[in-house]
């Protein structure tokens, strides 16, 4: 039986509105539009793209937003110094330091210093370490990661005591997802470039999460029937017959994939938009908990 295509646009979109209406009752109501502040380092043209898009779907949803731009040169002092000085402003209500940083840069240092109530990518190794720990929870949760999650909620399936497998660990999507889906009470595998016999481990999963960056790694036969599959991949790869030269593909082989699971997202059209959704919404949770009590 065809899968179910998890329709990642309209949810997406019904997580904007919710923001947007949120955000027209807090200016009624006389308190001040959330703000976010955005930092990128150099001229990475992806990331200018995605610090665009970020600004403009602020804009969309009557979040105030401000971007600084410091040189791709600028020192671990400089990049520091700005954030500090984000954080001391009462004005913004999130800070989003746009990665990758240039090599030369301390990541960990950078993000260690967004003041916890301001980091609305949830980044921070202390938002990062209440995610991990039992009992206790984070200010905020990383977007894609937190996307995901709404992803197979939509699917309807069952976390508590349900088999999961995540492939990738990486800092930003892998690791988060699967401390994510370890609170939701799944059995969490985490699959990565040293797993031995991956297919046989992906085809214990009732949900599958795909974070590897590798074109259309996962085949149908790894899959269990009736998973849900969730492809947080995005590969462009050559395809002579496309007007551009090529397409966008996940991490997984959905044409095949899409015969087994029960429900799987595409890419585009999946994952992608929930994770400026989810960054809306963690910027008004961060303006609310600058609220007067
Ligand atoms: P990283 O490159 O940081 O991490 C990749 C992970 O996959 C690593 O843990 C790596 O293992 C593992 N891996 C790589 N190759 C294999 C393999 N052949 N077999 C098993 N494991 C493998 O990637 P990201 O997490 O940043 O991104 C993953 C994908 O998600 C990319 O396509 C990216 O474009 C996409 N993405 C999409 C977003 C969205 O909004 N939809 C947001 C962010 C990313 P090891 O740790 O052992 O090296």
């Amino acid at each position: 039986m065809a899968a179910n295509i998890i329709d990642g646009k309209k949810i997406a979109e019904s997580v904007r509105n919710e923001v947007k209406e949120a955000v027209a009752a807090r200016i009624a109501a006389g308190l001040p539009a959330p703000a976010l502040a955005t930092v990128l380092v150099g001229e990475n043209p992806a990331s200018q793209v995605y610090v665009a898009s970020k600004h403009k779907a602020c804009a969309e949803v009557g979040i105030r937003s401000i971007g600084h731009v410091l040189p791709e040169n600028a020192s671990q002092q400089e990049v520091e110094s700005l954030v500090k000085a984000l954080n001391a402003d009462p004005e913004v209500s999130g800070i989003l330091v746009q990665l990758p940083l240039p090599k030369h840069l301390d990541e960990e240092a950078v993000l260690s210093a967004i003041d916890l109530h301001k980091d609305v990518d949830g980044f921070s190794p202390v938002n990062i370490g209440r995610l991990a720990q039992k009992g206790r929870e984070p200010l905020f949760v990383p977007c894609t990661p937190a996307g995901c999650m709404l992803l197979i909620e939509s699917a309807g399936m069952k976390l508590s005591g349900a088999n999961a497998v995540v492939l990738g660990r990486s800092n930003i999507v892998g690791m988060p997802v699967a401390l994510l889906l370890v609170k939701a009470n799944a059995t969490v595998t985490i699959v990565h470039s040293r797993t031995r016999e991956i297919p046989e481990v992906c085809r214990q999963a009732d949900i599958l999460v795909a974070a590897i960056g590798q074109p259309e790694f996962v085949k149908a036969d790894w899959v269990k029937p009736g998973a849900v599959v969730i492809d947080v991949g995005i590969n462009r790869i050559s395809d002579p017959t496309a007007k551009r030269g090529t397409r966008l593909v996940g991490d997984v082989d959905f044409k095949g994939v899409s015969k087994v699971a029960s429900a799987i997202t595409p890419v585009p059209g999946g994952v992608g938009p929930m994770t400026i959704a989810l960054l809306m919404r963690n910027t008004l949770r961060a303006a609310q908990l600058a609220d007067p009590q």
